[in-house]
């Protein structure tokens, strides 16, 4: 299994550390690659989109075409982790909190609605405890930087957890958007289901 990760900013590292965990735990045998450019996508079996700022991790993937050769494949079914900048760039509607619609560089295709910086300025960077039975991962403190809410779901998106009302995971089919940091939690409940996807 050879999973890719986006590798142009945000927590690559830490992606590829808790991914390297998962498969271990789960005794899947795999190899983890850095893309930045249409070719690094070519073997990969599923695609990580770390946290970032979702306006240049866009940018730079338009400008290296890395960002069509992605909406293509994904669109086709690659399994896909979006973490934080990653499930903003995966969102179908998406605003900012302060400037509301302002258009940027996104996959765009999944059904939910996401508002960046939603928990404002003051409260940059925080930990909170969310709920991961849904995917047999049981209760996991989890980090929040800057990051944005899933405000709504349609379709075939399902919520998987939410913290104080808020959707803070969602599924649709091959599609995992978290608003939170898994790779920056002690659960690596988030990669094994995403690996799971991948496997299958
Ligand atoms: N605030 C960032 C954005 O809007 C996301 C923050 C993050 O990925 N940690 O893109």
């Amino acid at each position: 299994m050879r999973i890719g990760i986006i590798a142009y900013q945000g927590s690559f590292e830490e992606h590829a550390l808790q991914t390297k965990r998962a498969l271990d735990n789960l005794k899947i045998q795999g190899e983890i690659v850095a893309v930045k450019k249409p070719k690094d996508l070519q073997d990969v079996d599923g695609i990580i989109i770390p946290g970032g700022e979702s306006t240049t991790i866009g940018i730079v993937a338009q400008k290296l075409g890395l960002l069509d050769e992605l909406k293509e494949k994904i669109n086709s079914g690659l399994p896909t982790l979006g973490t934080c900048a990653g499930a903003i760039m995966l969102a179908k509607d998406v605003s900012d909190a302060k400037v509301g619609k302002k258009s940027q560089p996104l996959i765009g295709l999944m059904d939910i609605s996401v508002i960046r910086n939603y928990y404002g300025r003051q409260r940059e960077s925080f930990e909170a405890t969310v709920d991961l039975s849904e995917i047999g991962g049981g209760k996991a403190r989890v980090v929040f930087i800057r990051a944005p809410a899933i405000i709504k779901t349609w379709g075939d998106t399902k919520a998987i957890t939410k913290l104080n009302d808020v959707i803070t995971m969602a599924v649709e089919n091959n599609m995992i958007a978290t608003t939170f940091h898994p790779e920056l939690s002690s659960t690596t409940a988030v990669h094994e289901f995403f690996l799971k996807i991948v496997k299958k």
